[in-house]
């Protein structure tokens, strides 16, 4: 053992050396590496063949200028990224960020882990991610297509069908999906359906994948609470976030029966504690594009809160994290355990820091972590991929029935890994494990490329 917990340090120090200042994807990979040993233990061939080194190098990245007009006819430069990170087990598959706090860093880790959630589909992704450190917020229709047109005119040289399938992700939900695809379809002169995810229903899109993020979160916790003979129902439930993933937990919570009390953004959070009225919530975030706030000002019974971190100070049993990275950091970890929260489910990429994760395993919180729990919109757009080269589209039941296996394997993958490795509730470790070993027994297959 220790000689694996050395070979993982020295490519700890090595992923320091290389990448200095990029704290984001420093963490990442630390919080992948420091579970897996007993896997390495157990195969001295992935450190023979250097399959760690491999893994913490990118493939590929693209880095680009991004030039776009405003309606007041300013020009505006921003800067674009595709992380191509692994493409072992299929073409690099990822979503796409568009937020000011876009850096290298932060599309490193996020392409890093997709590398690893998208092993835990079982279907032939590899993983990647991009975007750009544009903000939406605030600007026309017109002024967001031109961005993306400009951002496409770039990026359509280094993604297809075959090579590369970004996806939406902050920032880029349908109305954004919709530019880049009619730019590439323009640049290209062909029908590529299958290489967006997230599009709309009348041009490729799936049933299902808007809500698939959060639905699967929701499928997993159930999973995760039924082989602990615990229900959802009854329970209450605090939600971070008020975008895609945030909205499709809170409606799959409530039909669980659960009353979920709370949803933020990145201004500050509302408390309802009569359950969060979701309608209302999608007519102010989807509809009117505005902000949370508008929430209390139709719900007397409402509290407003300004700041988001306030909404783990909220009582609860199970938190479900659904906005941003680093969201619960161990203050915030202990405010939850405090309150009596029992079960952390994370829709959003990485919403706990590497201490509140330590903090919730020491204090026997059921844990659900982000690769393996907010698999399912990565996994329903491979279905939409394949419902794409099929050139037929599958019923809502029918792709929800296909998500719902899905999240159940991934479940029961993660369990058995951490049953067989000895630690049986930690599904951190049970979900890096499985995910990297698949993606490293592939390597070892294909040889040194
Ligand atoms: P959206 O853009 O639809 O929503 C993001 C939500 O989080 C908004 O309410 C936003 O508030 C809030 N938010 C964003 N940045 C911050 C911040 N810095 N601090 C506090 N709140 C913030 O994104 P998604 O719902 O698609 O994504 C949410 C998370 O889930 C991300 O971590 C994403 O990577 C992850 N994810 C998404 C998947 C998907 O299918 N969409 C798949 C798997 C993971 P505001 O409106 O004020 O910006």
């Amino acid at each position: 053992m220790a000689d694996m917990k050395q070979y993982v340090q020295d490519v700890l120090d090595i992923v320091k050396k290389r990448n200095p200042e990029q704290v984001e994807f420093q963490n990442t990979v630390y919080e992948v590496l420091s579970t897996i040993v007993p896997a390495l233990e157990k195969n001295p061939k992935y450190k023979e063949a250097k399959i760690l080194e491999r893994m913490v190098e990118a493939e590929r990245i693209v880095i680009f200028r991004v030039p776009w007009q405003d309606d007041k006819g300013e020009t505006h430069i921003n800067r674009g990224y595709r992380v191509q990170m692994n493409s072992a087990i299929g073409p690099y598959k990822g979503g796409l960020r568009f937020h000011p706090s876009v850096n290298l860093s932060i599309l490193k880790f996020l392409a890093f882990e997709q590398v690893f959630k998208n092993s835990l589909t079982g279907l032939p992704i590899g993983g990647g991610k991009g975007g750009a450190d544009f903000d939406p917020k605030g600007k026309s229709d017109n002024e967001v297509m031109k961005f993306c047109q400009s951002f496409m005119t770039e990026l359509y040289r280094h993604i297809g069908p075959h090579v590369d399938v970004p996806a939406g992700d902050i920032g880029v939900g349908g109305r954004e999906i919709g530019y880049l695809f009619g730019q590439y379809k323009r640049i290209r002169d062909a029908y590529d359906s299958a290489v967006l995810t997230g599009k709309g229903l009348t041009y490729g899109g799936s049933l299902a994948r808007t809500e698939a993020t959060g639905y699967g979160l929701l499928y997993f916790v159930k999973n995760m609470l039924d082989a602990k003979n615990i229900s959802l129902k009854g329970k209450t439930v605090v939600v971070s976030g008020s975008g895609n993933v945030a909205t499709y937990a809170i409606e799959k919570a409530q039909e669980f029966g659960a009353k979920v009390v709370t949803c933020s953004d990145s201004n500050g959070y509302v408390y309802d504690p009569n359950g969060i009225d979701l309608a209302a919530v999608k007519e102010i975030k989807e509809v009117r594009r505005g902000r949370i706030k508008e929430y209390a000002a139709s719900h007397p019974q409402a509290e407003y809160h300004e700041g988001c971190k306030g909404v783990w100070t909220v009582k609860c049993d199970v938190a479900l994290p659904c906005a941003t990275q680093s969201e619960i950091d161990l203050e915030s970890a202990k405010a939850l355990v405090a309150n009596g929260c029992q079960v952390v489910g994370e829709g959003a990429n990485m919403p706990s820091t590497l201490d509140a994760i330590a903090y919730f395993q020491e204090k026997h919180v059921l844990f659900a972590p982000a690769k393996a729990a907010n698999a399912g919109g990565v996994a329903v757009s491979a279905l939409e991929m394949s419902q794409n080269s099929e050139r037929l589209s599958w019923t809502f039941e029918e792709v929800d029935g296909r998500l719902k296996d899905i999240m159940a394997n991934i479940y029961q993958n993660a369990k058995k890994n951490a049953e067989e490795y000895g630690d049986p509730d930690n599904l951190v470790m049970g979900a890096n494990i499985a995910a990297f070993v698949k993606v490293a027994d592939t390597m070892l297959a294909q040889g040194l490329v």
